[in-house]
């Protein structure tokens, strides 16, 4: 067969000469395939049936299952791709969202390991010129000056840091988060759940205290999947069932991202509304006034009294005014003020972020050991575990980089 051409032809059985079906093979030759080995694909028509029939005849002549992140794995082993990559390939899979899955697909094509190459590039160049300063003193080598070192470690680290800092974007991104909506029954967080899902999933009633329990659905604001819970209207009960509900709510509010803290602006301000925005202090909050079809009763300043210094829209969940708006301020809070269009690198992976945290930390500690005059020894130690650290982040190593540098830059042969 042609290299990677697809091939229209009949799957039979040698066993029994029975046919499975037709089908489209692709015969992809070491080393121009996903994990650099011999690969042939089969696509046929997607009945479980015959895939099932198909399974049976390759494995009786001697295949077998991969096993879960087999071929990922394989093409990690033959140098095919780096671990990145390979943990990209998985966050792809899990995707829920299309700019989770654009996020992850730039991290798959490498754009990670090509951010870190210069840094690591500038590292090597540092411990080359320091291993050479202690091992080959007497030939007298060109060694960049202690402040020169400083400078360009605090360049590397402010990379580093940069994309530390990204990681709380990367990580909502990757994971999602949670936001709650609480208010005083009967304000319009069912409403509100339902406007932001424009589906009705929670029961909407004039009774107040109808949703004693938490109800949760997953929703995509800006590419961000959100776990959004509806809570039990908090205010003073002896009922048994709120009280319980109530408690509930406290803690759904209290692990919660973001809290949405919906008023009504139809009906006067009360003061079990004050009660739980001094409840909420310290969350990261956005005061939605709801009911804004209605003519408001409350005063310009209740209403600035209420939102303080959290982002503040009037909305109203029955006509679906202003949950646009609710939205983008929603992403705003969670992502900065540019949202999810920023560019640049973005750490979504906890252990690239404790690489990296590691990382910065060793070469801090180098910088002052430097600074302080401390022997190249222990400064190169500092060095050398910042530079492993970033390897561990791609399952790289430079052994053999810095040990080609140090010998074709000083000729040791002669
Ligand atoms: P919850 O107890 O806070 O969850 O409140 P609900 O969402 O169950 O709403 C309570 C009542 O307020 C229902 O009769 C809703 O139809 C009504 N309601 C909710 N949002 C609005 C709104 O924006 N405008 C008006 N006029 N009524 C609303």
């Amino acid at each position: 067969m042609p290299p990677r051409h697809a091939m229209l032809g009949r799957i039979v059985d040698p066993r029994n000469g029975y046919e499975v079906d037709e089908a489209i093979a692709t015969c992809f030759p070491s080393p121009n395939s996903f994990t650099r080995e011999d690969v042939a694909e089969i696509s046929i028509h997607g009945s479980p049936v015959l895939v099932a029939a198909l399974l049976d005849c390759i494995c009786g002549l001697g295949a077998r299952l991969a096993d879960p992140g087999e071929f990922t794995l394989r093409a990690f082993l033959n140098g095919r791709i780096d671990l990145t990559q390979a943990e990209a390939v998985q966050d792809l899979i899990n995707a829920t969202t299309l700019y989770q899955a654009q996020v992850a697909g730039r991290q798959r094509s490498g754009a990670l390991a090509k951010q870190l190459k210069p840094v690591k590039e500038l590292l090597i160049d540092i411990i080359v010129n320091l291993e050479t300063a202690v091992e080959f003193v007497e030939e007298e080598l060109p060694i960049a000056s202690r402040e020169k070192i400083i400078r360009q470690l605090e360049q590397a680290r402010q990379c580093l840091r940069e994309w530390i800092d990204s990681f709380r974007r990367g990580r909502i991104i990757r994971d999602g988060l949670s936001m709650a909506i609480a208010g005083r029954p009967n304000v319009g967080k069912s409403s509100v759940f339902n406007a932001l899902l424009a589906q009705s999933r929670s029961i909407v009633t004039d009774m107040p205290g109808t949703t004693r329990d938490l109800i949760s659905e997953y929703m995509d604001i800006g590419g961000i999947p959100i776990r959004l819970q509806d809570t039990a209207g908090i205010h003073n009960s002896d009922d048994q069932i709120e009280r319980f509900g109530m408690d509930r709510s406290y803690e759904a509010i209290a692990d919660a991202d973001v809290v949405l803290l919906v008023v009504n602006i139809g009906e006067p301000r009360c003061q079990q509304d004050l009660v739980l925005k001094r409840q909420l202090a310290d969350l990261s909050c956005i005061a939605v006034m709801n009911k804004s079809d209605l003519p408001s009763c409350w005063s310009s300043q209740e209403k600035a009294e209420l939102a303080g210094d959290w982002p503040c829209v009037e909305v109203s969940a029955k006509d679906g005014l202003g949950i646009e708006e609710l939205r983008e301020m929603i992403i705003s809070r969670i992502m900065g003020p540019d949202g999810t269009r920023r560019d640049g690198i973005l750490i979504t992976n906890l252990r690239h972020c404790h690489s990296l945290e590691e990382a910065e930390r060793n070469l801090a500690s180098a910088a002052t050991a430097l600074q302080e005059n401390i022997s190249e020894e222990f400064v190169l130690a500092d060095l050398h575990r910042g530079l492993e650290q970033l390897d561990a982040i791609t399952g790289e190593t430079h052994v053999e980089d810095l040990l080609d540098k140090i010998f074709s830059r000083f000729c040791i042969g002669k």
